[in-house]
């Protein structure tokens, strides 16, 4: 694992991204509503490091990949890349910055190309940015399903012939083809089995450790994010509430919402009990998120100034941030 004072490298820098979409139209086809689906959202990513970014289904955090990654365009806000603003670049423009920010996504399957061979799949990126030639090319793909834990004999099947863990060993390979400095990881284990979710997990980790990549990691589960973050951002409602190293997150969450979410995430000593927190209520609309503090709908702790005056970020221990009244 990074220790902090490795992270010295700042390879992302978010600083109140937005991305609202519109929802309804009136006469003249114009947005009358907006979702607020990312509503300033600000956090960093070090070479070498791992930032979990967790939340409820629906609170925007894949949204933010998506932005990032300008597979869709943000509505303001800015997106460094290491030292390059990229939120306005065009489509050329983007070409070379793709090659260092990959993606793996949720499901693999939808994700691959079903008409193409495995080796084809992981073979792709290479072919739009590298001029090598077909015996290199089979070396290099060859390399790449040893490194993910798949066999030479597979590469030549189609991607129905795979189970769930291995199409997303495909698409780790894939993604680490043209050797990015960041992989956003969008949810890659919530479609798997549970023992299939930690080989996962674990073969991400190896190879952060071989070849250096970061992860900006999205789950909607603390528990999934615990081994393999450096770092926890925890998203509501579009918004992050809390940043911070996974020890402080795990061991003294400051966020009520984020106290819940830990609440459900089993401990491995069977003796050791944790009090559930069930939350009342559902998480509110994006439309019409709530005034003040947006989770004042459902935090047992809410008081009158929550439900009025936004709490804004702020440190509360060096590292640690988090946006409460209360804190
Ligand atoms: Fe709860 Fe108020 Fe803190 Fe929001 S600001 S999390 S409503 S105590």
């Amino acid at each position: 694992m990074l220790g902090s004072e490795a992270l010295v490298t700042t390879l992302l820098q978010v600083h109140e991204l937005r991305k609202y979409f519109p929802v309804k139209k009136d006469f003249f086809g114009r947005g009358t509503a907006k979702v607020h689906a990312v509503d300033g959202v600000s956090f960093s990513i070090a070479a070498g490091e791992t930032l979990g970014l967790v939340g409820e289904s629906g609170c925007g955090k894949s949204t933010a990949g998506k932005t990032i990654l300008r597979l869709i365009d943000p509505t303001s806000g800015t997106i460094e890349w290491c030292g390059r603003r990229i939120e306005a670049l065009g489509r050329a423009a983007m070409h070379p910055v793709r090659r260092e920010l990959q993606v793996v996504f949720q499901d693999p399957y939808s994700s691959l190309n079903p008409r193409l061979r495995a080796r084809d799949i992981v073979a792709e990126p290479l072919r739009n940015y590298e001029s090598l030639s077909e015996a290199q090319m089979r070396e290099h793909v060859a390399f790449l399903f040893e490194k993910v834990g798949l066999r030479a004999d597979q590469m030549v099947r189609y991607p129905h012939e795979f189970s769930g863990g291995q199409r997303q060993r495909l698409g780790i390979a894939r993604a680490l083809a043209v050797r990015p400095k960041l992989i956003i990881c969008d949810e890659p284990v919530s479609a798997l089995d549970v023992s299939v979710q930690a080989q996962v997990i674990n073969l991400l980790v190896d190879l952060q450790a071989e070849f250096g990549v970061s992860y900006l990691f999205v789950a909607h589960d603390l528990a999934v994010v615990e081994h393999i973050s450096h770092r926890v951002a925890v998203m509501y409602l579009g918004k992050i509430v809390e940043l911070t190293d996974k020890r402080s997150l795990f061991r003294n969450p400051q966020h009520p919402y984020t106290e819940a979410l830990l609440s459900a995430v089993p401990v491995p000593d069977p003796k050791a009990k944790r009090k559930r927190i069930i939350l009342q209520g559902d998480v509110p609309s994006p439309v019409t998120p709530p005034p003040g503090c947006r989770f004042h709908t459902r935090c047992p702790y809410a008081e009158a100034r929550c439900r009025a005056e936004e709490p804004a970020m702020k440190e509360v221990r060096p590292g640690h941030s988090v946006a409460c009244h209360l804190r």
